[in-house]
């Protein structure tokens, strides 16, 4: 049976890269993760992953993802990557393959919708409906393969369909830059600290962060323009209280849950 991860594998010196070879299999979450990395390559872009089958199937967004159900991104499917990847935050070296900075952009649980039985089918007929809990990313996605104009067949558009986190107003590559993992920006992200991967996917739904502003924006219309950080950070306090009763932040992790032990 061939190996999901050669190509990615041959791709790389792992004696010169810190990324992961991918020859183990640590997975942490019960529910399939995802992950978008924003990778200061040669170009700047951003690697939209999903996990299915074991590995993470690969897309390079260069414009990034958009709320905006009218506009289309364009992501290259790229080959697969190992599931520890996610947790990857760092310095590609000088001379590695997509040599550069890699910041963890956003992460969390996708959840397949269709159109077929399975999502394996669908991204082999390259049509894939799905949702996102993340901590940027959420609602209806779909990526749909470009039929012709790609000799490699890797063309694939990203597309938000329309839902109440669809918003043609706010651009969020540009009200959330940075790393949900360290608060870097990918410009200033440092190679001497690794991230590990168990600290992915656990904020998932438990963090309302920039996807209920743009769902209270699209709501209220309130506020108009105003998304700073200081107001997500206000909402998302409202919001953990709200939900637990004790006035606790949630996403600082698993201590934000341990209120529901009193019921
Ligand atoms: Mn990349």
């Amino acid at each position: 049976m061939a190996n999901l991860l050669d190509k990615y594998q041959k791709m790389r010196d792992f004696g010169s890269t810190p990324e992961p070879s991918g020859k183990s299999l640590d997975r942490k979450s019960k529910e399939l993760i995802f992950v978008v990395q924003k990778h200061q390559a040669s170009q700047l872009h951003y690697d939209f992953r999903l996990e299915l089958e074991g590995v993470l199937k690969s897309w390079a967004v260069p414009k990034g993802p958009s709320y905006d159900p009218g506009t289309k991104r364009l992501a290259m499917m790229t080959e697969d990557h190992p599931y520890d990847y996610a947790g990857f935050e760092g310095v590609i070296p000088e001379g590695n393959y997509g040599a550069g900075n890699v910041i963890i952009w956003d992460n969390g649980t996708w959840e397949y919708t269709g159109p077929d039985q399975d999502p394996v089918t669908s991204v082999r007929k390259g049509n894939l409906k799905f949702v996102l809990h993340g901590r940027k990313l959420f609602g209806e996605w779909a990526l749909v393969r470009i039929a012709r104009g790609s000799p490699k067949g890797n063309e694939w558009l990203l597309i938000k369909h329309r839902d109440r986190y669809a918003n043609d107003t706010l651009d969020v590559t540009v009200e959330a830059p940075l790393s949900i993992i360290s608060g870097r920006s990918v410009e200033s992200v440092s190679g001497k600290k690794q991230w590990k991967s168990d600290r992915m996917a656990t904020a998932g739904r438990k963090a309302p962060t920039i996807a209920s502003a743009l769902a209270a924006k699209r709501a209220g219309k309130r506020d108009k323009g105003q998304a700073s950080t200081r107001k997500r950070a206000s909402g998302k306090k409202a919001a953990a209280k709200k939900r637990t009763g004790s006035g606790k932040v949630a996403g600082s992790g698993k201590k934000g849950r341990t209120p529901s032990k009193k019921r």
